[in-house]
């Protein structure tokens, strides 16, 4: 009998990792993602299997969330075939490769405080290397395309699907014969709220046996995304009207070519009074660049963006900011400038340095697009605070503050029960990647309409198909 054993993202919302094994003893990860927040220090914990054991690691998509232990699972044996989308391997390098890069700037961050206290033996190494980032991409890759059935050997088939998460982000029907009974098990990995800005809908499902769906907001509706829109356009209208400049901490994939899209069609349409964009991420112009060369998976709107200038988000007034001195140069711009810049929570990146710019001045704006966590500057920030903390320095807060809260690249509860009541033949749906609470919301929920067919996933819970 088929079995799953969830490793991670059961009762969490972190660290997505799904071992399948099938009847004949084959072994499937479904994505292997770095804990974040309070559970970060698992990272270090031993895999309670062995990689070098494993057949197949699926991707549902390029989330550090879901990828961010790859690279260990090969320092530790793993040597088997990798599948998933090709824009979801390239945005994972470009992930992997910043997620060690930060890594070994803490590394030093600490060791050199160590060695001040002569206990610099004491400091963990990182968890990999950038070295260790190109050993996973050396191992075979294998490109799926949405709604191709891939065959990996005789009893076992998969499918990706459009997840409308993020670029390339799939959820993955395995398909597989047991008994001499054909079964399918779905993994949902992320579903997107269909955006609408960048992304076609959330691909249907049609059938299966089992399904393996993420519950991040399983408890709520979102904020409907037009009045959100409106919303965003009204501040970049009046704070570039009155002279002033807005700034937009962005997460590096998907909300920064979401937001550059919105200002691309304002602009088109003569919404935009003149100003100057900067796009001061490095991350953020490299991940738009991996957006640019699978431009054929995003919605029609993008596709006439390229015909027209050639590039999706290539305009006159877009500038990407790459290396230090230009986005020193930034500084020098007085009034009306958009400045997008990471890190997306505020928790580092060159986002801080026009906080200390830019945040004392009444006629700026500030306006938070993606999720603030507890404990981050951009909490801090949300919840009222009246001055910060930069490099040592007091920064007082006078611009406006605006939080857009309808820009989720997540599905809402309606959303997600609607996606899963076309799904023909389910006989046990499993919620994994959501805190608990929201879990058993989610639960009841999906009890009513499917009669008690939900279960919360437990970490290392042994599930017989
Ligand atoms: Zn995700």
């Amino acid at each position: 009998m088929a079995t799953v054993t969830s490793y991670g993202a059961a009762r969490v919302v972190t660290g997505s990792c799904h071992l399948l094994q099938l009847e004949d003893h084959t072994k499937i990860l479904i994505d292997c993602g770095m804990f974040q927040g309070k559970e970060h220090e698992r990272n270090r914990e031993k895999f309670d299997f062995d990689p070098a054991l494993i057949d197949y690691l699926f991707i549902t998509h390029a989330h550090l969330d879901h990828i961010g232990r790859i690279p260990k699972l090969i320092k530790e044996g793993f040597h088997g075939t990798i599948y998933t989308t090709e824009a979801t391997r390239d945005l994972a390098e470009i992930i992997l490769l910043d997620s060690a890069k930060i890594m070994k700037e803490d590394y030093l961050t600490q060791y050199r405080k160590a060695q001040r206290r002569g206990k610099e033996g004491s400091v963990p190494e990182p968890l990999y290397t950038e070295e260790d980032v190109e050993e996973t991409f050396n191992l075979p890759w294998h490109y799926c395309t949405y709604d191709e059935s891939v065959e990996i050997n005789d009893i076992l088939h998969i499918t990706l699907r459009n997840a409308g998460h993020i670029l390339g982000a799939a959820f993955i029907e395995i398909d597989y014969i047991e008994a001499q009974t054909k079964q399918r098990i779905v993994f949902s990995g992320d579903i997107g709220n269909n955006s609408h800005i960048v992304l076609p809908d959330l691909s249907t499902c049609h059938s299966s046996n089992y399904l393996y769906i993420e519950s991040t907001y399983g408890d709520r509706e979102h904020k409907a995304l037009k009045g959100s829109i409106e919303e965003f356009k009204e501040v970049i209208r009046s704070t570039i009207n009155n002279w002033g400049n807005v700034l937009i901490p962005s997460f590096a994939v998907e909300r920064t070519q979401e937001i550059l899209c919105i200002l691309k069609e304002m602009f088109d349409k003569g919404e935009l009074p003149q100003c100057k964009i900067f796009l001061d991420s490095p991350m953020a112009t490299r991940a738009s660049e991996v957006y640019k060369k699978h431009s054929k998976m995003l919605i029609p709107k993008c596709q006439t963006f390229k015909k027209k200038e050639g590039s999706i988000f290539d305009f006159e007034n877009f500038i990407f900011t790459l290396s230090v001195e230009e986005s020193k140069q930034i500084n020098e711009v007085e009034r009306r400038a958009i400045i997008i810049a990471g890190s997306g929570m505020c928790t580092g990146g060159r986002i801080l340095h026009h906080f200390k710019n830019r945040l004392w001045n009444r006629k700026n704006a500030l306006i938070f697009v993606g999720y603030q966590a507890n404990g981050t500057l951009g909490r801090t920030i949300v919840n009222g605070a009246r001055s910060i903390h930069i490099y040592g320095e007091e920064i007082m807060i006078n611009t406006s503050i605006h939080t857009i809260n309808g820009f989720s690249a997540h599905a809402d509860q309606s959303h997600l029960l609607s996606w899963i009541k076309k799904i023909d033949g389910l006989q046990k749906i499993y919620l994994i990647h959501g805190e608990e609470e929201k879990q058993v919301v989610f639960k009841d929920a999906i009890d009513r309409v499917l009669d008690n067919r939900a279960h919360i996933v437990k970490e290392n819970e042994l599930i017989h198909l």
